[in-house]
Formats: C-alpha cells, sequence, structure tokens
C-alpha cells in the first residue's frame, strides 16, 4: 500500500464484515503492521470510529463522514487518519492523552532519548501522516458514549501503553481489543509507557469483559468463535513465559549484563535491526528481569550483573 493524503478512494477493493451497525474494514494483509483494521459504527445519530489505521485513508466518504473517534491506545499506526477529520472530536484514555496531544508527548511515551527525535518524526510523517491532536479529550475506565441506539463501553487494559482499553460496542458484543492482537510476536510493551505487570493483568482480565465478537488491529482480524478466541489469547499470554524461560536459559549458560541480555534478543531474531530493536528489548528484558528478581528467579550483584538463582 502506499497511501497519499487528500480525495484518494481505495485502489484495492477494502475487505469488510458487518455486525449490524459495526463494520470492519481489513487493511493490507489482514491489517498487519504497518496497516491496521478499521471499526466503524454507524449510529443512529453519530457515527464513530475506533482509532485511524492506515486503511483509513482508502476508505472514503465513510470515513470521512467520522464524527467521534474513540481511540483504543495512542501509537502511530493508529492515529493515521486523524488529519482527514480535523472537525472530529477525539477522545483518549487519559493515561494516554499527553502522547496524542504532541510531538513531546509521542515522543516521551515511546521513550528512547538517544533516538534522533526530528527524523523519527519526519519517518512518521511521511509513512504515517503523523500529526498530534491537541484538541483530544481524555476518557477513564467505563467511559461510555452514546451513539443513538448503540453505546461505546471503554475497559481500561493498560501493558501495550499506559492508557489501552478495549472498546465494547453494544448492543452488538462487539470487543475491539486493539493492540492485544493476538499475534504469533506475542504482546509488547517494549515503550516506556508499556507494563509488563499491567499486561499480564489485563490479559487475565480479558475473557471476562462482555463480548460476542473480537476485533483485533492488527492480523488476526476478527474471531466470532469464544473457544478459538480464547486459545488464542492462552497461546499469546504463554509468549510471556516463554520469553522469562529464554532469559532464565541465557542466564544459566553464564552470568550476563542487561546489555548483554540485550545483544542475545528475546523479542528479535539475533541480528535483526530496527530503529526500536535496542529500545524495545532493553526496556522487555529489564522488566522481566526486575519481575524475576522479585520472584527469586534471578540475582543481580552490586556490578549489575545477573544470574539464575
Ligand atoms: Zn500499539
Amino acid at each position: 500500500m502506499n497511501p497519499v493524503s487528500g480525495n484518494t478512494t481505495a485502489h484495492v477493493p477494502i475487505a469488510r464484515v458487518d455486525f449490524g451497525r459495526v463494520s470492519v474494514l481489513f487493511g493490507e494483509k489482514n491489517g498487519k503492521y504497518p496497516d491496521g483494521n478499521q471499526v466503524l459504527i454507524r449510529g443512529s445519530d453519530i457515527r464513530a470510529a475506533f482509532d485511524t489505521p492506515l486503511v483509513s485513508n482508502y476508505i472514503g466518504p465513510e470515513f470521512d463522514a467520522t464524527e467521534l473517534v474513540v481511540m483504543g491506545h495512542v501509537h502511530e499506526d493508529h492515529m493515521t487518519g486523524l488529519h482527514r477529520i480535523p472537525r472530529a472530536e477525539v477522545y483518549v484514555h487519559e493515561a494516554d492523552l499527553a502522547t496524542i496531544r504532541s510531538w513531546d508527548g509521542m515522543f516521551a511515551a515511546y521513550g528512547n532519548a538517544t533516538r534522533d527525535a526530528s527524523a523519527m518524526r519526519a519517518m512518521l510523517e511521511r509513512d504515517f501522516f503523523y500529526a498530534p491532536r491537541p484538541d483530544a479529550r481524555g476518557y477513564a475506565d467505563g467511559a461510555t458514549w452514546d451513539l443513538g441506539e448503540s453505546r461505546i463501553r471503554a475497559f481500561h487494559t493498560p501493558g501495550h501503553t499506559a492508557g489501552h482499553c478495549v472498546l465494547v460496542v453494544e448492543p452488538e458484543g462487539v470487543a475491539f481489543i486493539g493492540d492485544i492482537d493476538l499475534s504469533g510476536f506475542g504482546p509488547y510493551y517494549g515503550d516506556a509507557c508499556s507494563s509488563l505487570h499491567d499486561f499480564r493483568r489485563s490479559l487475565a482480565r480479558l475473557p471476562e469483559i462482555p463480548a460476542k465478537i473480537w476485533v483485533t488491529s492488527h492480523h488476526r482480524g476478527v474471531y466470532t468463535d469464544r473457544e478459538h478466541f480464547l486459545r488464542d489469547l492462552a497461546a499469546f499470554t504463554a509468549k510471556m513465559d516463554a520469553r522469562e524461560q529464554r532469559l532464565l536459559a541465557y542466564l544459566k549458560a553464564s552470568p550476563k549484563t542487561l546489555e548483554q541480555l540485550v545483544e542475545l534478543r528475546v523479542l528479535y531474531p539475533q541480528g535483526y535491526e530496527s530503529p526500536w530493536a535496542v529500545s524495545a528489548e532493553t526496556r522487555t528484558i529489564a522488566q522481566h528481569l526486575a519481575e524475576m528478581v522479585v520472584d527469586g528467579k534471578v540475582k543481580r550483584d552490586e556490578r549489575g550483573v545477573y544470574s539464575a538463582a
């Protein structure tokens, strides 16, 4: 996909599925990053959208008529269509609000002070139509929006970002679970505002959120079978323990510093490089080490060298 701003129409047909007033329009490769899946709700009074992935730039009037955007969380790939709808009201969980309102807020949320901020911003503007949204408003856990005959309800599920939420449309029972994307990669908690601890709690809470249909931002797309959803959720959750086991294996081989563990990689293949890789690996591994120190599985000496307990 080669997105361009302005009055574009889709040059490939956009696959979609409809559940009552709720529609899911699939991004390229089933919404694989950098694209995503667009949820639109045709309320009897208000037309709403959940996030705005790249595909939103190809939908046309059906997206451009959006009056209300409720963000499940704030990351570059979820705010790409906001430039098309400057008059729409934009709501963000209060813990992600600073991220959407300014570039400084976004850069702080990513949390890599060594990265070249201006080069990164230029890349986001080029590839993701990045534009901050200083007019965005905050919401809290349990917030609701009435669209007429349907209603949106927010469930705070932090971890991926501090303000990540699951957004449920009633009465359809469609839950947009965002970047709890159930992908084979596993949970991502590599940003400064991410939390492994919170992610574990959010994954445990997810089955209790009342829903019949689950929609991920990326890749997996739509689940209509609860058993299938729960199976993939269990596999996704198990990725966190697999990472812990991998770190323990590294430390059983020999004691190592955080930097040495980052070199070995736990998220990405060894040798894989991206502007995010070292920062995300460092944040991810540091959180696992801290957890394992508390659990007594790992010891840290005064020089900052970790070993298996
Ligand atoms: Zn994200």
